[in-house]
This record gives structure tokens, C-alpha cells and sequence, in this order.
């Protein structure tokens, strides 16, 4: 176990940079998700932490040993893909042993591995890393007898067995349906902490990113966004891009100004909003901002109590919640409300309808860079 450092990696393919002088630390046993939209780099990063494809500047660390110039089998870091990756002609008990009759045979050479204590060894170790699995049952069968659950857990365990110093993970459960998914994010939760093994997790899914992270790191466009808790990443994103890319509605931006009497003013607003006692009365006067509101923080009002008026484009009735898109001036908005206050209004497409901010509540990024000004919560 071991923590891993990135120093300014660089990775370039044709002189197309894709991964830009990259700084990170993942902690010794901490579960690091990577996450972003596609494209962005995430797989590259994780195949130049494991071997699979060489930095093009910088350097990477395992614990005080610098590991980039070293061949993947000697990173002592374990991958699981998307695709399995298991062999196909093999069962599930020898695609376990596979990877540990290699290591062996590296360490004691060839003839060694082959007698009987290691042998047993062996034997011992695929029994244990299928019984914290659950796949006893199935160390007979071949992949193709396996279902996508099952498969995954076999992958899971090639990996475990081997004991590496660290777990790379790209997307591995992308190719489960939702409640496979959900179950199974749960369990590489709980085995990662009962293995105590530092694991890097990339995802494309803010849900994974929220749900299994001790940290985030969010990527794009190649460039690292921010490294932080996910409640952090959530309640005070760096940016604009963090700010919309967290969250399931994302978060509604509006290009505001400030007047010089502190005051909101747009065409879209039915008043100028004074924010002068609100927090984000912080940002300072006369100035343009894009305005950052959560869904969950508008609240449906009367028409004398509105801060603006939107057209209902949609009602998305999802149980306990329903989300409702907004047209307001020549943007799309999005609510999030209970299902009682939903049945309530009892909104229908092109109905005209009232909202407020919840003025504790509001963002502030810069108009140009995209950072952010404002968040609502004190800094801890
Ligand atoms: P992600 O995993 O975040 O979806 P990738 O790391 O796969 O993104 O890709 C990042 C960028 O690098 C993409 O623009 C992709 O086309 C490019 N890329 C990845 N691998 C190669 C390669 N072997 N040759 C050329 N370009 C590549
Ligand atoms: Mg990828």
C-alpha cells in the first residue's frame, strides 16, 4: 500500500496534448475517482499510471520509488477494465491463478512455481479472493457461462489476488444495467476498505464519482478542475465547469449584472433583486457574473412574489420529485420540487409559472474564466 504522486505529467499523442502537466496526489489507501466527460483524458491518465502507455513529460511515484520508467508488470499496481479483460478459454479459477502463477514464477523462477507448495499457495489464495467475492460456485465455469455481474466480480478478483500496492479502474461497471451497478458501486466501496488498497476509480458518472469517492478529482479538457472532498466538489465547485458538470439536474446559470446599487437586474427578472443582505452581496457592484442556482434552490410562488416568470417546457414526475424545465427569456431553467407541491400546481406544458431564488442559495462565477466568485457556504 502505497500513495501515488503525479508531477507535472504531460502526455502528448502526435503532438496533440491531451494531458496537461497534470499535479496529483492520491493518498496511501484512499479511493481517488477520477472523473469527467468523455474525452477528456481520464483513461490516458490511468494507462500512464499503470504502464500501458509512457508520459511524454513529468514523472510518477509509488510511495519514494519513481515508477514511469518502469515496465507495467513491475508498478506492483493491478487494473480492471471496462471490458473484463478475462480469458475466454480459461475458467474462472485459473483466470484468477493466472496472474499469481506469473508473479511467482518471476519471483522463484519458473521450475519453482511449478511444485507443489507453491502450487498450494495458489490454490489457497484464489479460494480466499473468490470467497470475499462470492464466486466460489463458480471458479469451474468459463466467462462465456457468466453473467455481466459476475464477469465483473471475476475481473474484481484477478485483480485482488495479486496483492498489488495499488487498483486502477477504468469504468468498471459501465457495462452493468442500474441495479447491478448500484449494488456492485457498493461493494467495491466496502472491499476497498476492508483491503486497504489505494485505488484510482474512473468514471464518467457523477453519481460513482459522489457515492464511492473519499476525494474527486475532476478532469477536463486534459486540465485538472479541482481535487476535493465530493461534498465540497458539490457545495463549493472552483468553477463553472465543476459547478454544472456535479449535480443530476445541473446547476442553472444566468449572465446577470450587478448594479452599482447592488442590486440583480435582467431582462429575465420581473424586479431587481436587492442582494445586498444575501451573501453573495459579497461579489461587489457594478459588475457582470453568471448566476449559479441548484435546481432544488427555486421555489414556486405567487406571481407577487416572483423574481421571474418561466414557461413550462416539460414535467418530469420521478416519484418523490418531479423536475420541471423552465423557458425563462431565451433560457433553459431547471426546478427540482417535491411530488406534493408538483401535484399541487398541477403544471401543464405552457403554462406560465412563478419562481424565486432562494437568495442564500445563489453562485457567482466570472463571466469570462468561469471561476468562482461566490458560493453559498462558509468556508470550514
Ligand atoms: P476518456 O477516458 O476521458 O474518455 P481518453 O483518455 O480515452 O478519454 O482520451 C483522451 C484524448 O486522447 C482523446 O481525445 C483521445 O482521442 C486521445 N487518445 C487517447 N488514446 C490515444 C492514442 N493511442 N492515440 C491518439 N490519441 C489518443
Ligand atoms: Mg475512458
Amino acid at each position: 500500500m502505497a500513495p501515488v504522486r503525479l508531477c507535472g505529467v504531460t502526455k502528448s499523442f502526435n503532438g496533440n496534448t491531451v494531458l496537461h502537466n497534470i499535479d496529483l496526489e492520491i493518498y496511501d489507501r484512499e479511493f481517488m475517482v477520477l472523473v469527467g466527460p468523455s474525452g477528456c483524458g481520464k483513461s490516458t491518465l490511468l494507462r500512464l499510471m499503470a504502464g500501458l502507455e509512457e508520459i511524454s513529460d513529468g514523472a510518477i511515484y509509488l510511495g519514494d520509488r519513481q515508477v514511469n520508467h518502469l515496465p507495467p508488470k513491475a508498478r506492483d499496481m493491478a487494473m480492471v477494465f471496462q471490458s473484463y479483460a478475462l480469458y475466454p478459454h480459461m475458467t474462472v479459477y485459473n483466470n484468477i491463478a493466472f496472474g499469481l502463477r506469473k508473479q511467482r514464477s518471476r519471483q522463484f523462477g519458473w521450475w519453482q512455481a511449478m511444485q507443489a507448495s507453491h502450487r498450494e499457495v495458489i490454490d489457497q489464495r484464489v479460494r480466499q479472493v473468490a470467497q470475499s467475492l462470492q464466486i466460489e460456485h463458480l471458479l469451474h465455469r468459463k466467462p462465456k457461462e457468466l453473467s455481466g455481474g459476475q464477469k465483473q466480480r471475476v475481473a474484481l478478483g484477478r485483480a485482488i489476488a495479486r496483492n498489488p500496492q495499488v487498483f486502477l479502474m477504468d469504468e468498471p461497471l459501465s457495462n452493468l444495467d442500474a441495479q447491478l451497478r448500484s449494488d456492485t458501486r457498493s461493494q467495491i466501496v466496502q472491499l476497498q476498505k476492508h483491503l486497504q488498497v489505494t485505488t484510482v476509480y474512473v468514471t464518467h458518472d457523477q453519481i460513482e464519482a459522489m457515492t464511492m469517492g473519499d476525494r474527486i478529482t475532476v478532469l477536463n479538457q486534459g486540465k485538472v478542475q479541482q481535487v476535493d472532498t465530493p461534498l465540497n466538489i458539490y457545495r463549493r465547485p472552483a468553477n463553472q465547469f465543476v459547478a454544472g458538470f456535479m449535480g443530476a439536474p445541473p446547476m442553472n446559470f444566468l449572465p446577470m449584472q450587478i448594479d452599482h446599487q447592488g442590486n440583480l437586474i435582467d431582462h429575465c427578472l420581473t424586479q431587481p433583486i436587492a442582494i445586498g443582505n444575501a451573501s453573495i452581496g459579497a461579489v461587489g457592484t457594478d459588475r457582470q457574473i453568471t448566476l449559479g442556482i441548484r435546481p432544488e434552490d427555486l421555489q414556486p410562488v405567487i406571481a407577487d412574489h416572483a423574481h421571474f416568470v418561466g414557461i413550462v417546457e416539460l414535467v418530469e414526475a420521478l416519484g418523490s420529485e418531479t423536475i420541471i424545465l423552465l423557458k425563462v427569456g431565451g433560457l433553459e431553467v431547471r426546478a427540482r420540487v417535491s411530488a406534493d407541491i408538483s401535484l399541487e400546481r398541477h403544471w401543464q406544458i405552457g403554462d406560465r409559472s412563478f419562481w424565486r431564488f432562494d437568495l442564500q442559495k445563489l453562485y457567482a462565477f466570472d463571466q469570462f474564466t468561469g471561476i468562482t466568485l461566490h458560493h453559498p457556504y462558509s468556508q470550514s
